[in-house]
């Protein structure tokens, strides 16, 4: 299990949930933020400070959403950043890649 964030974030992306990520998991990219989902110690804490309510456990994520486990994954994969699981944000780990379906989101 893993929390998600969805295609609510784009464009939208204030950090809030990556300032009270207590293991520093959400990871910024170009349109959105992103969660490693083998770095995420499912808290939550992340939700509650969301004003979009784009962020849901995996198994929650709206119908419309669904696609978004993945894009949050794959952000981390060699197709898009290649990071894997860094082990924390830190002054390397951010971007201005996004994942293709976020990049190619309607803005
Ligand atoms: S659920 Fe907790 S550990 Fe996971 S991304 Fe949100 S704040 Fe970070
Ligand atoms: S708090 Fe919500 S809108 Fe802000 S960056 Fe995080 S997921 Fe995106």
């Amino acid at each position: 299990m893993t929390y998600v964030i969805n295609e609510a974030c784009i464009d939208v992306k204030d950090g809030v949930c990556a300032d009270v990520c207590p293991v520093d998991c959400i990871y910024e990219g170009g349109r959105m933020f992103y969660i490693q989902p083998e770095e995420c110690v499912n808290c939550a804490l992340c939700v509650y400070v969301c004003p979009v309510e784009a962020i849901y456990p995996d198994d929650q994520l709206p119908a419309g959403s669904a696609a978004f486990q993945a894009v949050n994954a794959e952000f981390f994969g060699p197709e898009v950043t290649g990071w894997g699981a860094p082990g924390g944000v830190d002054g390397v780990h951010r971007t201005a890649l996004d994942h293709p379906k976020v990049a190619d989101w309607p803005g």
